[in-house]
C-alpha cells in the first residue's frame, strides 16, 4: 500500500443472516461504525436487499456515508419461498451449500473488496449464526468478530447444550416441562425445561437441529471477539459466564438506542433507521394519537412467527374480552392453514373497530415509544424485547421458537417486567394476562420497566457501558490494520 493508502480507514465486512431481525440489528451496527469513519461492506441477500429497496430509505440514509457499500448475494432459496415459520430453517442448508461457496469466490475475485479508495477487508463481523463466514476469515487469516443478535441469556443456554445432554436434562423420555434445569450456570432455580431454547424439545437426542444449534453456538469461541446486543445492567451476570469462554466481549446494546444517542450527540438526523422488509403502515400512528395515554396493548409476533386461524381467533377473543384498546400486527404471510398454506387475515368486526386497529406491518420502534402504548403482547424476539425494554413498555410473552423461550422467562422471572404465557393459546388466559398487565398490576410492571429503561438510557449515554464498549470495539478494529 502506498503512503496515501496507509491513511485509509479500516474496512469492515458485515454479514448478517438474511432475516429481518438480524439484518436490522446489523444495519444499526453498520451505521454506528460509519459514524466513526470506518469503511463498511454490508453483505445482504438479494431477497433482503430487494425488500429494503422497496420498503425503506436505507439507501439514501447510507448515501451520507461515503465509506458504506451494499453487496448482495443469493441466500440460496427461490424468491417465492416463504422464509417464515419453521421453513425459515431452510436457510441453514441453503446458505451453507449455495451462499458459502459464492461468498468465498466473490471475496477472492473482488480482492476482498479493495479499491483505490478502500483497503481490502481488514475485519469480518459475521453473524454468529453464519459459521461459513467465520471459516473463510480463519482460512484467510482475516480478523473475525462474531455478532450475536440474540440475548446473552439464550446464547448461554445454547452454549450449555453439551452439559445439558450429559446431565440427562435433555432427554427424549422427557424430564417434565416444569422440571427445573441445573446445568446452565447462573440459571439454576428458575429455568425450567420448557424455557430452554425450543430446539431442546426433541424426539431424538441426535436431532440434527439440536446439534446444529449446539455447534453453531460453540464455534463462536473461534473468533477473536464477540459483540452482544445487550447491556451490562441487563445481562452482565450472564455475560460474565460467557466471558470464561470468549474473553473479549463487547456489549453494545440496545444498539438501536445507542445509534439514536450517537446521532443526537453529533446533532445529526436521529430518526429511526427503518430496516423493514414490509411496508410500514404509518396510519396506525394517527390512530394511536387519538387514544388515551398507556391505554393500548400493541400486539406483534415479529417477522417469522406464523399462527393458525384457530390461534388467531383465540387471540382475537382474548383481546376483545379484555376490554382494552389494541393495535395488532398481522403480517400478510403470518396466518397458515393445516396445509401450511397462507390464509388471509381476519377482518375485525364492526363492533370492535372502535377499540382495535390492525395493520400488516407497523413502524414498531415508533409505536412502542408512543405515549398511548401501555403494553406489548410479543413473541419475545430479541429485537422486540430490547425495543420494549428501552422505552419501558411491560410485556406479555408468547414465544414461538428458538431463543424466544429463554427471553420470555427472563422477562417474567428475572427482570419481572412482564408475564410469560408460553405453551398456551387460550382466550381466557390471554384475556386474564392482558387485564393483569394493563390494569391489576399495571403500576408494579410500569415501575420496574421504567427502571430498566433508565438503565438502558444510562448504558448508551456518554460514559455508559455500551457507549464505552462501542469506542473500545472501534479502537480494537483499528488495531487490526497491518
Ligand atoms: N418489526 C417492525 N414492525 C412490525 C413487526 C416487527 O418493524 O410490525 C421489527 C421489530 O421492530 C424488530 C424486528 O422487526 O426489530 C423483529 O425482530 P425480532 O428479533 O423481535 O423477531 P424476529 O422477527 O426475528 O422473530
Amino acid at each position: 500500500m502506498d503512503s496515501q493508502g496507509a491513511t485509509l480507514p479500516p474496512h469492515v465486512l458485515i454479514f448478517p443472516v438474511p432475516i429481518q431481525g438480524h439484518v436490522k440489528s446489523m444495519l444499526n451496527l453498520a451505521e454506528l461504525l460509519c459514524l466513526s469513519g470506518l469503511d463498511i461492506t454490508f453483505m445482504v441477500s438479494d431477497f433482503s436487499h430487494n425488500r429494503l429497496l422497496k420498503h425503506t430509505t436505507v439507501v439514501s440514509r447510507f448515501n451520507q456515508y461515503p465509506g458504506f457499500r451494499f453487496q448482495s448475494i443469493t441466500d440460496g432459496l427461490p424468491d417465492d419461498h416463504s422464509r417464515a415459520g419453521q421453513e425459515v430453517m431452510d436457510l441453514l442448508p441453503s446458505t451453507k451449500n449455495i451462499t458459502a461457496p459464492l461468498f468465498k469466490q466473490m471475496m477472492v475475485e473482488k480482492n476482498l473488496f479493495a479499491s483505490e479508495t478502500r483497503r481490502p477487508v481488514t475485519c469480518i463481523i459475521a453473524d454468529g449464526s453464519l459459521p461459513f463466514a467465520g471459516d473463510f476469515a480463519l482460512e484467510k487469516g482475516i480478523p473475525l468478530i462474531y455478532f450475536r443478535t440474540s440475548s446473552a441469556c439464550s446464547f448461554w443456554a445454547y452454549f450449555c447444550i453439551p452439559e445439558l445432554i450429559e446431565a440427562g436434562e435433555i432427554s427424549v423420555e422427557g424430564i417434565g416441562m416444569d422440571q427445573i434445569i441445573e446445568s446452565v450456570p447462573g440459571m439454576e432455580g428458575f429455568l425450567r425445561f420448557r424455557d430452554l431454547p425450543s430446539f431442546c424439545r426433541v424426539n431424538d437426542i441426535n436431532d440434527p437441529n439440536l446439534h446444529i444449534m449446539k455447534s453453531v453456538t460453540r464455534q463462536t469461541t473461534r473468533a477473536q471477539a464477540a459483540i452482544f446486543n445487550t447491556y451490562e445492567d441487563l445481562e452482565g451476570s450472564v455475560v460474565s459466564h460467557i466471558r470464561k469462554h470468549i474473553p473479549k466481549i463487547f456489549t453494545i446494546g440496545p444498539n438501536h438506542f445507542l445509534l439514536k444517542s450517537r446521532l443526537a450527540e453529533k446533532k445529526a438526523d436521529n430518526s429511526i433507521l427503518s430496516g423493514s422488509f414490509w411496508a410500514e403502515d404509518r396510519r396506525c400512528l394517527d390512530w394511536l394519537n387519538a387514544q388515551p395515554p398507556k391505554s393500548v396493548i400493541y400486539v406483534s409476533f415479529g417477522s417469522i412467527t406464523v399462527v393458525t386461524r384457530e390461534q388467531l381467533l383465540e387471540f382475537w377473543h382474548g383481546l376483545v374480552n379484555s376490554g382494552q384498546r389494541f393495535l395488532w400486527v398481522t403480517r400478510p404471510d403470518s396466518i397458515v392453514g393445516e396445509d401450511g398454506k397462507n390464509q388471509t387475515p381476519i377482518e375485525l368486526e364492526e363492533g370492535t373497530k372502535a377499540r382495535g386497529y390492525m395493520v400488516g406491518w407497523a413502524p414498531q420502534e415508533e409505536v412502542l415509544n408512543h405515549e398511548a402504548v401501555g403494553g406489548f403482547l410479543t413473541h419475545s424476539g430479541w429485537n422486540s424485547t430490547l425495543e420494549s425494554i428501552a422505552v419501558g413498555v411491560p410485556m406479555i410473552c408468547w414465544p414461538y421458537f428458538g431463543d424466544q423461550t429463554v427471553n420470555s422467562r427472563f422477562v417474567s422471572e428475572v427482570w419481572k417486567i412482564g408475564l410469560d404465557i408460553k405453551d398456551t393459546c387460550d382466550r381466557e388466559i390471554i384475556e386474564k394476562a392482558i387485564r393483569e398487565l394493563m390494569e391489576e398490576r399495571k403500576d408494579e410492571f410500569f415501575e420496574r420497566s421504567q427502571k430498566m429503561a433508565n438503565l438502558a438510557r444510562k448504558a448508551v449515554s456518554e460514559g455508559g457501558s455500551s457507549y464505552r464498549n462501542l469506542d473500545a470495539l472501534i479502537d480494537y478494529i483499528k488495531t487490526m490494520i497491518v
